[in-house]
């Protein structure tokens, strides 16, 4: 299943921040939102995967 992956900023209070985003493909024709998804899928909804999103996957320290 596709996801989004969110890269996040960690401040020094531990307060954390997403600051960009990226679609990741899972490259399978039952996924709605992947490139090799057929295009005029019926009951899309009930047969494909949905979009997930992720958590912050990758992390940033902000060193002041
Ligand atoms: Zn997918
Ligand atoms: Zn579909």
């Amino acid at each position: 299943m596709c996801y989004r992956e969110l890269q996040c900023i960690e401040y020094s209070c531990g307060h954390k921040e997403p600051f960009t985003e990226s679609k990741v493909d899972c490259n399978s024709s039952r996924c709605r939102y992947s490139a090799q998804h057929v295009r005029g899928c019926l009951a899309c909804s009930s047969t494909c995967s949905q979009m997930s999103v992720g958590q912050c996957s990758i992390q940033f320290e902000e060193l002041n």
